[in-house]
This record gives C-alpha cells, sequence and structure tokens, in this order.
C-alpha cells in the first residue's frame, strides 16, 4: 500500500512539546513572542515604554504613558484565566496533533483538572478555532451536500424533528485532479434556498462551480455568482454511488462518526458549530500538522477574550 504523505508525515511529538514548551517560563515565552513579536506595544495608547512589574508572579507591563497595566493573558482568550498556561498549550497540543475531536472528559483526564474547567476551555478553543476559521472562502471544483447532526434515539432510529437534530452543510474543494483540498462545514436553520444563498454567499467564491445532487436548494449557489453542476441521482443510485461526490461523502462519514463517537448528550442545537469548527480546522490544516499547534497559538492569542456567560449566549450559538 502506498504511503499516505499526509497521515504520515511527523507531527510535533511529546519531545518536540517538552522541548518548546515543557515549563511555565517557556509557555509564558512564548506567549509574549505571539503577543508583541517586536515588543511589548501598550493596548490602550500604542506606545512601546514601559516597566516590569510583577504581580503574585505574575508578570504585568505598566505603560510609562498611559499608566495601563497589562498582563500577558489580558484581552485574549486566556483573559482571567486561573489555569497554568501550560495546562492551555497541552491542550492545544492535544486538540491539533490528534485525529479526531477530543471531548472535555478526555482533556480532564490528560491535563489533570476540573471538568467544568475543561468544558470551558474547549469552548473557548473551539471558539478559536471557529473564528479563525470564519475566513475560509472555498473556490474551484467544490463538492457541496446536506447532511444532519444528532436526533438519533436510543434505538438508533433518526429522529424526525428532534429539537436536537441539526442541519448542516459540507463542502469540499478538490484539486483539478480530484484531490481534497479544504472543507467547510457549517449549520444552516433549514435547507431553503434563502439559507443556501446566503450560506454560499459568505463561503464560496463566485469562480466556484459547485457539485452538488439533484437537491433544488442548491440551485441558489448560482445567487452568489457560483456556477451549479447539478448531478442528479437516479431512483435505484445513491449519491454515495457517484464518483463526482467521492469525496464529500468521504469526509463527511468521517466527520459524523467524529463527532457522534466524541460527543454525547450535548446541545447540538446550540454548540455545533463549534464541533464542526474543531473539524474543520484541523482537516485545512491537515498537510502541516507540526505547524498546527503555533498556529493556534497565534489564533488564541488574536482572539479576544471570551468569557464563559458569552459562550453560552444563544446568539453566540448558531
Ligand atoms: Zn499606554
Amino acid at each position: 500500500m502506498a504511503m499516505n504523505k499526509i497521515q504520515f508525515q511527523p507531527g510535533m511529538s511529546f519531545s518536540d512539546f517538552a522541548r518548546d514548551f515543557g515549563t511555565e517560563e517557556k509557555c509564558a515565552e512564548a506567549l509574549e513572542k505571539v503577543r508583541w513579536p517586536q515588543g511589548f506595544i501598550c493596548p490602550t495608547c500604542q506606545n512601546k515604554e514601559h516597566y516590569v512589574v510583577w504581580h503574585n508572579k505574575v508578570k504585568t507591563f505598566q505603560c510609562v504613558n498611559c499608566h495601563t497595566q497589562t498582563t500577558l493573558t489580558s484581552g485574549t482568550i486566556f483573559h482571567s484565566t486561573k489555569l497554568p498556561l501550560m495546562k492551555w498549550f497541552q491542550a492545544f497540543h492535544i486538540l491539533t496533533q490528534t485525529k479526531n475531536n477530543v471531548a472535555a472528559l478526555e482533556l480532564r483526564r490528560l491535563l489533570g483538572i476540573g471538568y467544568s474547567t475543561a468544558s470551558r476551555m474547549k469552548h473557548k478553543i473551539l471558539q478559536v478555532m471557529f473564528e479563525r476559521e470564519a475566513s475560509t472562502i472555498l473556490s474551484g471544483r467544490v463538492e457541496l451536500d446536506d447532511a444532519y447532526m444528532g436526533g438519533e434515539h436510543p434505538g438508533g432510529k433518526a429522529g424526525r424533528g428532534s429539537e436536537n437534530k441539526v442541519p448542516f452543510v459540507a463542502a469540499i474543494q478538490t484539486s483539478m485532479e480530484g484531490h481534497p483540498l479544504y472543507a467547510i462545514f457549517s449549520p444552516v436553520k433549514s435547507f431553503s434556498s434563502e439559507e443556501i444563498a446566503k450560506w454560499a454567499c459568505c463561503n464560496l467564491a463566485p469562480s466556484a462551480t459547485v457539485v452538488t445532487d439533484g437537491y433544488s436548494c442548491f440551485r441558489a449557489v448560482t445567487k452568489a455568482g457560483c456556477t451549479h453542476e447539478p448531478h442528479i441521482v437516479g431512483k435505484k443510485r445513491k449519491s454515495t454511488d457517484m464518483g463526482c461526490f467521492n469525496w464529500v461523502n468521504t469526509v463527511l462519514g468521517n466527520i459524523k462518526n467524529a463527532i457522534s463517537g466524541t460527543y454525547h448528550n450535548v446541545k447540538y442545537a446550540k454548540y455545533l458549530h463549534r464541533y464542526l469548527a474543531e473539524a474543520q480546522y484541523r482537516f485545512n490544516r491537515r498537510f502541516d500538522l507540526r505547524s498546527m499547534m503555533p498556529r493556534l497559538l497565534y489564533a488564541a492569542v488574536n482572539t479576544g477574550k471570551r468569557t464563559e456567560a458569552w459562550l453560552r449566549l444563544d446568539e453566540n450559538a448558531i
């Protein structure tokens, strides 16, 4: 069997992690370098001159000009955290180097922290991934399909009309040779033409050629200027048998298994966008596994504070 270049690439090993982020000091140094690559800049007045003062071992930068005190973590996703930075960095490592989604319960065990702390941290990191992925736009040849998450009853049957059953679209950009490149997975309110048009305007380049089955709502991708290439699936043929949907079907199956195998009793209606973002973030960076963790750190520093109350607000849900 030929070696899969993506699966066999070296990632960031435990030894690499220990070398770069193995102490609280190393984590703080890395965070400072990512936050202020050219040295401290006051977030209030953009002045560079400052004093360093220590409050209970917390390094604090005091601006000479406006006297604002800034810590390494203030105004970032780490804002007000009581956890050592190394726990956060370990979570970044786990979330970027494993193949599947990781439940808060697993993070709790691996990091040796409380469940609610692990859950809060997990939602913050997923929010970072979600915001980072918001700018992803697919172009070229794009396979698009509809799917649902949740709503299963104990008997294993999908429950119609279940409140926890959430529709979402999966889109895969492929190369001209048909290899998958990038993906977008987004919850939608419904599979109506309006919803698909709105989704296409935000997520597809007008130059994209969108390959779908015959579901009528997909015609709405033309509202975003895209070319639509519908393939009508015959009564006896399943879309999974059709080569033109090869990748979206494969990836969709993997994503659904990864999410349903990881998350149990979760509120899909409220949080599915974050679980999908977790899978999407990793998928779109899978070509360079080693750099995924430093890149997530960069994204975390550049995402503002997101409090637990904010993360739970309905308007920040889907
Ligand atoms: Zn200042």
